[in-house]
């Protein structure tokens, strides 16, 4: 099964994607995350990746589609993946859906998580992510045990600067002009099916299982 997440930022697209990852059995790519991963380790693809994340603009192509087609040509996608994050613009999404056409190959479902912006902005703030593991936490909703350590990983858990007021503005302004179109694509090819993002995570999960059968 091949999924991709669509939403704002914040509209919980990872933490969902997390538990389909667990419950499907097949790997959660989060674009974001190996943009992050790469940071860490002083790459230069990291290195220039910061310099467009930072301020909330994204990642130019040239960057981003050879790293997800080589990251879903590994082993572990054969049975499938959950994109998180890719594809952003209508250019990526052309981009991949010929590639996969090429393998006689198709996305399942496009997951749509809706989230009304204002819900959002409030989100974002509170948002602490672990900089080991990425699993994400919010100070009101979902804290760690211990202040600033992750419950999984034992990891750093901190503000992301993407995060920070001024840059979630930006992101969305990013996510309503180049993204959000990505809804329209994908319901005229007959895959998209969207679930409401402000309700509980457990149910999310639930809504997606409804959708796929199983
Ligand atoms: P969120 O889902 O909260 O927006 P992500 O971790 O998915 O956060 O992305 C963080 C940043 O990484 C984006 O704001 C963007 O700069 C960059 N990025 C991630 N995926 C892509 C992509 N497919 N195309 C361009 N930029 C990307
Ligand atoms: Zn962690």
């Amino acid at each position: 099964m091949k999924f991709i997440m669509l939403g704002a930022p914040g509209a919980g697209k990872g933490t969902r994607a997390a538990l389909m990852a667990e419950h499907y059995k097949i790997p959660h790519i989060s674009t974001g995350d190996i943009f992050r991963a790469n940071l860490k380790e002083g790459t230069e693809l990291g290195l220039k990746a910061k310099e467009y994340m930072d301020k909330g603009h994204l990642v130019p192509d040239e960057l981003t589609v050879e790293l997800l087609l080589d990251r879903v040509g590994k082993d572990d996608c054969q049975d499938g993946y959950i994109l998180d994050g890719f594809p952003r613009t209508i250019h990526q999404a052309e981009v991949l859906e010929q590639e996969l056409k090429k393998l006689d190959d198709k996305i399942d479902y496009a997951i749509d998580v809706h989230v009304p912006d204002a819900t959002i902005e409030e989100r974002m703030g509170g948002r602490r992510t672990c900089t080991k593991c990425s699993q994400s936490y919010h100070i009101v909703f979902a804290n760690t045990a211990v202040e600033g350590i992750c419950d999984k990983c034992g990891g750093e858990v901190v503000l992301r600067i993407d995060d920070a007021p001024e840059t979630v503005h930006k992101r969305l302004e990013v996510y309503h002009e180049q993204t959000k179109p990505l809804i329209d694509f994908y319901n005229e090819r007959g895959i998209l099916k969207q679930v409401d993002g402000s309700g509980s995570i457990q149910h999310a999960l639930a809504a997606v299982i409804e959708v796929v059968g199983y």
